[in-house]
């Protein structure tokens, strides 16, 4: 039987699990991040997959998803709070275990999980959103990751918000140092900053699922999925998933908008479960 072991490497823990062929977990750990440069680290990344590896009694595939990417040349970009940012980690973790490791972005594995048999599980085009501190982006297509030439594809966060009112044009600086992209509308704490520059609690969900149907709009537009699964904190609250798609119709450049909007069914557990995923069962 395949085992398939994946790795969610974020900026202060590592998650490990081993998928079966069934897709059922074998084994599970998390471990700290360690931050004391590369070379360390790496030895930490290694040792960890080996044991987990021993731990599930045989040889595995190994997948990995992070924040960020890995490049066309082969470094790791925009993983800023990990000690493994600019370096050629794929290369020198393949030397370190022998094998190929297959690497995606941390939102597509997170998608990839719900499109085999999560929330979007039998449909044929899966865009996935994730609405936690960040917004991050990923789209599977029958079942692939669609990366992209530039490992970008998804990426819808650093958009601009579309039809911005005029009291939210330009918009706050972002992350990526530009003005009024999604991620700055759309994630955790800018709901929780809408609350506060309201004073009313209603007032500012209509607000922040105004602003959701206008980002996921763009995505319908462009990409027309048969399903948008939502993970990330924001993600717990329920009348998303009613009020957004009847949002939908007011912006979408169709005479039908009524694509379905749910809740991610694997919660935390879907990038580890994605990175898993990214070899054949
Ligand atoms: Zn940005």
């Amino acid at each position: 039987m395949a085992l398939r072991l994946g790795v969610d490497l974020g900026g202060s823990k590592i998650e490990l699990a081993v998928l079966d062929s069934q897709g059922k977990e074998r084994v599970r750990r998390r471990v700290p991040t360690p931050h004391w440069g590369y070379d360390v680290a790496l030895d930490v990344l290694a040792a960890q997959i080996l044991s987990v590896e021993q731990e599930a009694g045989a040889r595995c595939s190994v997948g990995m998803c992070m924040p960020g990417g890995v490049s066309a040349s082969g470094r790791v970009f925009n993983a800023y709070n990990t000690p493994f940012n600019g370096r050629a980690l794929k290369r020198d973790l393949e030397a370190r275990l022998s094998r190929e490791v297959r690497f995606a972005n941390d939102a597509k594995a997170f998608v990839l999980s719900e499109a085999i048999d999560g929330a979007g599980a039998g449909a044929g085009v899966v865009f996935g959103a994730i609405l936690g501190t960040g917004v991050g982006g990923g789209m599977v297509v029958h079942g692939k990751v669609l990366t992209g030439r530039n490992a970008i594809s998804g990426e819808w966060g650093h958009t601009p918000l579309p039809w911005m009112l005029p009291e939210e044009y330009p918009g706050p600086r972002c992350n990526c140092g530009r003005l009024g992209c999604i991620e700055q509308f759309c994630s955790g704490p800018a709901l929780q900053a809408l609350k506060e520059e309201l004073g009313n609690e209603e007032l500012a969900l209509e607000r922040y699922e105004d602003r959701l149907a206008r980002a996921f709009s763009l995505v319908v537009n462009f990409l027309d999925p048969d399903i948008i699964v939502v993970g990330g904190g924001v993600s717990n609250m329920d009348r998303l998933y009613t009020n957004v798609p009847r949002l939908l119709p007011k912006y979408v450049y169709s005479d039908s908008a009524d694509t379905p909007i749910r809740r991610a069914a694997h919660g935390d557990a879907s990038g580890v479960r994605g990175a898993a995923m990214l070899w054949p069962a």
